[in-house]
């Protein structure tokens, strides 16, 4: 059972992310936000390959939103946490215009 956040940032990025699996597959795929720093984009990947890659120009070099190098402000309310995975409503770096002003917050599926 997944959900899903929201990423806006000042730059124009806006985004909706898919979180978590499907109920028959949730011990293989664990969709997360990830960071591309090949192709500078914010893209969802399963955090539970060994190796992450990314769905877009299938480059290793990406970092999932879990990563404390990617937050700016370490202490924020949970938006949305899977396992051991959390997203807060702080700031963190964008993949598009790298300023820490990128902020996740509900999806609108969790809004009915
Ligand atoms: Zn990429
Ligand atoms: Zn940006």
């Amino acid at each position: 059972m997944g959900s899903s956040v929201q990423a806006f940032c000042p730059c124009g990025l806006e985004t909706e992310i898919m979180i978590g699996g499907g109920m028959m597959d949730h011990e293989t795929n664990c969709l997360f936000p990830c960071c591309c720093e090949k192709c500078h984009s914010l893209v969802e990947a399963n955090i539970l390959v060994k190796k992450l890659r990314c769905p877009k120009c299938r480059s290793t070099k990406i970092i999932p939103y879990s990563d404390p190098r990617l937050a700016s402000e370490p202490v924020g309310c949970v938006v949305e946490s899977w396992f051991d995975l959390t997203l807060t409503d702080g700031a963190y770096k964008c993949p598009e215009c790298e300023m820490p002003t990128l902020r996740f917050g509900l999806g609108s599926s969790l809004w009915d």
